[in-house]
């Protein structure tokens, strides 16, 4: 079998910090697992213009279409807050999801015991949590045409226009079965098809995968504005929520913030399959760069090591080595370790971002 491939893209900021950390996890499973990786490691975002004079350099454009899965930082800063928009840091990280074709998001939404106390929900809605939303990334509202800002008569008009194929639902659709079978085997598909004819293309596309490939999988559908009621009333009701890009960007954050801190969110984007069968995938924290706290050694590394963990199971077919790594990072947090970012109003001393590291070495250790 050949050793699978990562290309790591630690970015700016915190990413360099953070990315160290899970460079360490990866080492650990070359060594105690006896799970080599090929590593390379480039440069993105500003690092990347600092360099080259561009986010992204083509060859390492290039290496990401080649590898069996891309590992990201973080990018952006205040330095280069006033490049030119073609030049941006963000640039190179859009880059990579179109060139990729990564047309879904998968951003977990998971609540670690320890953490309960962190969600501004009652810890008996939160604690134990454990949905994922997948999100359609390459479509929609956010890329349909006609858009722009028009003149119409004597007043302006600004138009977006929500645009889907049935290609684009069908091939995101597969991807929420395919996870809900590695997981509790329901999906909730969300959309507006009460008053959007996009929506109801949308459920009818959906219904008819579901039918034709995925009949052992529970299908649900729910109204994207009741799906937010519901997400805030009793989340723990989910398992694999499905949805648009529109409606997902705004699910998925609001997902997230249940549980807590921006430290400690994972996310995937995947696209098609590649010839050894794997996914197209990009793992990246959802966190940005963080310059508030860039170069401290105060950045919390468990969203990207959990970015890793999810690399494992979904684009390295090793789910039990990735829930002995999502393990590893509860029972530190059952230990009481804390970065300064999961400090309570009660205080205490928190950990530097490698001793973090090293306390989820630790525990991986315990594990064996
Ligand atoms: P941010 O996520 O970088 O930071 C928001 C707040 O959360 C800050 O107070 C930060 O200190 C804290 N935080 C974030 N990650 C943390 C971690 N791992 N540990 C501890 N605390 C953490 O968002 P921002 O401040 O709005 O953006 C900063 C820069 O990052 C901008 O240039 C922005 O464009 C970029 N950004 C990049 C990405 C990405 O690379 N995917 C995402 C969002 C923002």
């Amino acid at each position: 079998m050949t050793t699978p491939s990562l290309l790591i893209l630690p970015g700016d900021g915190i990413g360099p910090e953070v990315m160290g950390e899970v460079r360490k996890i990866i080492d650990w499973y070359g060594a105690k697992r006896d799970m080599p990786f090929d590593v390379t490691e480039d440069l993105v975002g500003g690092a990347a213009y600092d360099a080259h004079g561009v986010p992204l350099h083509d060859d390492t454009m290039a290496k990401a279409q080649e590898v069996d899965a891309v590992l990201l930082g973080a990018v952006g800063g205040p330095k280069y807050d006033d490049l030119d928009f073609s030049v941006k840091p963000e640039r190179g990280l859009l880059r990579l999801r179109k060139e990729m074709d990564l047309f879904a998001n998968l951003r977990p939404a998971q609540c670690f015991d320890a953490l309960a106390d962190f969600s501004s929900l009652k810890k008996d809605v939160v604690s134990g949590l454990d949905i994922m939303i997948v999100r359609e990334l390459t479509s929609g509202v956010y890329f349909g045409e006609p858009r722009g800002i028009f003149q119409e008569g004597n007043e302006r008009v600004g138009i977006n226009t929500q645009r889907y194929t049935e290609s684009e639902i069908d091939r995101v659709a597969r991807a929420a079965f395919e996870l809900a079978r590695k997981r509790n085997n329901r999906v909730c598909s969300m959309e507006k098809a009460n008053v959007m004819e996009s929506g109801i293309l949308w459920r009818e596309v959906v219904t008819k995968v579901h039918a034709e490939s995925y009949a052992d999988v529970e299908l649900s559908h729910m109204y994207a504005d009741a799906g937010a009621m519901q997400l805030c009333r009793w989340p723990k009701q989910f398992d694999v929520i499905l949805t648009d890009n529109l409606f997902g960007d705004i699910l998925s954050d609001t997902a997230a913030m249940l549980t807590g801190s921006l430290g400690m969110l994972p996310s995937a984007s995947l696209g098609a399959p590649m010839e050894n069968g794997r996914p197209r995938a990009l793992y990246e924290p959802v966190h940005g760069s963080a310059p508030d706290i860039s170069g401290q050694g105060l950045a919390n590394p468990i969203a990207c090591i959990l970015s890793f963990a999810m690399a494992l199971r979904y684009s390295f077919d090793q789910g039990d080595e990735a829930t002995r790594l999502e393990q590893a990072v509860e029972a530190v947090l059952a230990s009481g370790a804390r970065t300064a970012d999961l400090m309570g109003p009660e205080g205490g001393t928190p950990m530097g971002t490698g001793a973090m590291g090293d306390a989820v070495i630790a525990a991986l250790d315990a594990s064996l």
